[in-house]
């Protein structure tokens, strides 16, 4: 029987290489994001395999009738990817409340909310996978992004403590810490800061950005059953970045 994931932001970026190589695997990939058209094109060329839910994850009290919603045409979920994320480059001095609050509401509140819910029908499914996604900017002091490190940061402390209190469930949990990967995100932060961008490059061993589908392949391999004695494991995959000198 075929396993069924849910990858959130799956239709671009990180989300979408993930879901190219769970669907090339055989896995049931549900993308969840805001953008219907991008949604749509995702699944058109992932295939088959793939469908889309719409959900904008800020909107917190829609996550369980989404989740619900999953359930009741597949049945089951296997795996989680919480992977939607969004970024503000803003001096502190000027970051307003509310655009501090989105960022939180939107990266980390939305993964406990989505994860909350999985977990219960993985509880009743007898175990499941989830996967989280970090950043560099968990590890070390990155400026202008106060409120996306802020998020990142407690998605590696979540995931520590989701991984202990869910293993009795069988449920594991793991988090990617990609370095600097070339998406979208990625070039908006970077391409108009030809000084960040050196400062990446140089401080990474590897001397380039990551590819999608490097962080893809790792992902896989963490909600596969080859990782079945990992969980709360934060693995960075960044091309040494976090260990550059
Ligand atoms: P993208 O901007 O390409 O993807 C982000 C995805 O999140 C989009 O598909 C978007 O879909 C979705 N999303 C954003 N807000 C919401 C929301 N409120 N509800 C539902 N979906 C939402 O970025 P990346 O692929 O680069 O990033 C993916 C993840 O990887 C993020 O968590 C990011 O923080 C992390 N990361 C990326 C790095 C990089 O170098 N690229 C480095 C470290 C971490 P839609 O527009 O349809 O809402």
């Amino acid at each position: 029987m075929k396993k069924t994931a849910i990858i959130t932001g799956g239709a671009s970026g990180i989300g979408l290489a993930i879901a190219k190589k769970f669907t090339d695997e055989g896995i049931i990939t549900i993308l969840v994001g805001r953008d219907v058209k991008k949604l749509k094109h995702a699944c058109s060329v992932l295939g088959e395999n793939s469908d889309f839910f719409q959900c904008d994850l800020s909107d917190i009290k829609s996550i369980p009738e989404m989740v619900q919603r999953i359930i009741d045409k597949y049945g089951k979920i296997d795996i989680l990817v919480n992977n939607a994320g969004i970024n503000l480059k803003k001096n502190i001095l000027e970051l307003t409340d509310e655009e501090y609050q989105n960022i939180i509401l939107t990266n980390q509140t939305s993964t406990f909310c989505i994860t909350r819910a999985v977990a219960g029908f993985m509880h009743e499914q007898c175990g499941g996978a989830v996967l989280n996604i970090s950043s560099m900017a968990a590890i070390y002091g990155i400026p202008y992004v106060i409120a996306y490190t802020a998020s990142k940061s407690a998605i590696e402390g979540m995931t520590r403590a989701m991984a202990v209190e869910l293993a009795e469930m069988g449920i594991r949990v793991n988090c990617i810490a990609p370095g600097f990967i070339r998406t979208n995100m990625s070039s908006v932060a970077l391409d108009k800061d030809a000084a960040r961008k050196q400062k990446v490059l140089s401080r990474t061993p590897l001397g380039r950005l990551g590819k999608p589908a490097e962080v893809a392949n790792a992902a896989y391999f963490l909600v596969s059953d080859e990782a079945s004695f990992i969980t709360g494991v934060i693995l960075p995959v960044d091309g040494g970045n976090s260990i550059g000198f």
